[in-house]
């Protein structure tokens, strides 16, 4: 039976990166006999303007039917005026609440092709390979209750609320202890135990589950020491796990650690294995439609896909191979260009992955 893919292009460059995936996509299928269906569907800005919503139900319906979503990205300066709750983004939350997609897998590793574009010295950074693992259902974008009150001297207050179950903290560090037995064994829980309980019972809790993990090595740090540890020696991590707000924050930062954020891919599973991937990069309304914006992140997100949720570990590794051969060419799309790079258009970089799938 074939399996099945949903193809959520969104908004800004989303659609052009998610086209050029597709070719990629097809010349992989071609390449390695694969048998997947492919369907397409609205979200975000895009989805507004035809539906009235950013999400619809029916899309919903199809993302669970599913076997994997490809997302391209959601948002931009059209919308930025409507109320959060009908904005583009509400169209990904949605569907990661309605997919219950609580683990968010986001590599960072620095193509050595690559070295020159981090902001850091080539020496901090050079082989850099860290997977940094994030709660993405819960903690403090979720937590109720939330929003604007007014107080009774009238001064507006504005609140959300923090907080992890024993059960929603066990389940991602489940996956983060699992990654970290298949990489190179060192798992690191980020939080802030000294001063949010809610953090404290994370720190108890995975240090509980260790004694289940002995051939993983657990360590703890508190988030503002991460954050600093990432831009002064991020090669000491190997798998970072944390939730929801920290693993946005950190995991951008870990991305410009690899020069750009055009080249990070991210997947987002349920507990049966079914999964979102989207490049970690938002619309990227600045350079939208101008054939600029670099697809590797996207292309990237495919190959994971393909391991995670499909089972193609050797198509997935292709693509990976492919992206290295194209780098090690030369080509590069402007995010990424150096001196003495051919710079090349997306549909370019699009067109060069392909051929270099097509030579092995
Ligand atoms: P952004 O990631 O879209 O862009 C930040 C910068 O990185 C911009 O200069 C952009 O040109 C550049 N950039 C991003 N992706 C690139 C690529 N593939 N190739 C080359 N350059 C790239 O972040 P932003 O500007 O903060 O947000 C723009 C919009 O995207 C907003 O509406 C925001 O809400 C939305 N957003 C969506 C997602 C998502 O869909 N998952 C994530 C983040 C932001």
């Amino acid at each position: 039976m074939s399996q099945q893919i949903l193809c959520l292009p969104g908004d800004g460059i989303g659609p052009e990166i998610v086209n050029e995936t597709l070719k990629v996509l097809d010349t992989v299928s071609q390449g390695f006999s694969l048998d997947i269906k492919v369907s397409h569907g609205l979200v975000g800005g895009a989805a507004i303007k035809a539906e009235g919503v950013p999400l619809s139900d029916n899309t919903l319906k199809q993302a669970q039917a599913a076997d994997a979503v490809l997302f391209g990205a959601v948002g931009g300066p059209d919308w930025d005026h409507l109320p959060m709750e009908q904005r583009p983004e509400k169209g990904l939350l949605q569907l990661r609440e309605g997919l219950g997609l609580f683990a968010n897998l986001r590599p960072a590793i620095l193509y050595p092709q690559l070295a020159e574009a981090s902001s850091l010295k080539p020496e901090i950074v050079a082989g850099l390979d860290i997977l940094i693992v994030r709660e993405l259902t819960g903690g403090i974008y979720f937590g109720q209750p939330r929003g604007i009150r007014q107080l009774n001297d009238g001064e507006r207050q504005g609140f959300n609320t923090y907080v992890y179950g024993e059960s929603e903290i066990r389940r991602i560090a489940k996956v983060a202890f699992e990654a970290a037995q298949k990489r190179g064994g060192r798992l690191c829980s980020v939080d802030k135990s000294n001063v949010l309980e809610v953090t404290a019972l994370w720190r108890e809790v995975v240090t509980d589950m260790a004694s289940e993990y002995p051939d993983v090595e657990l360590s703890h740090m508190y988030v503002d020491n991460a954050a600093m540890q990432l831009v002064r020696d991020p090669r000491q991590f190997d798998v970072i796990v944390t939730g929801n707000m920290f693993g946005d924050i950190l995991s951008d930062c870990a991305a410009m650690l690899t020069g750009s954020i055009g080249m990070l891919p991210s997947a987002s599973l349920n507990e049966s294995g079914k999964g979102l991937y989207e490049p970690v990069h938002g619309s990227a309304p600045d350079i939208a439609g101008r054939n600029r914006a670099n697809p590797l992140a996207t292309f990237l997100s495919l190959a994971m896909l393909l391991r995670y949720s499909l089972g193609e570990a050797a198509a997935a590794d292709a693509i990976e191979v492919a992206v290295g051969h194209v780098l090690d060419q030369g080509l590069r799309t402007p995010d990424i260009a150096s001196d003495g790079c051919g710079t090349v258009t997306t549909a370019g970089m699009g067109d060069a992955v392909v051929s270099a799938l097509k030579a092995k």
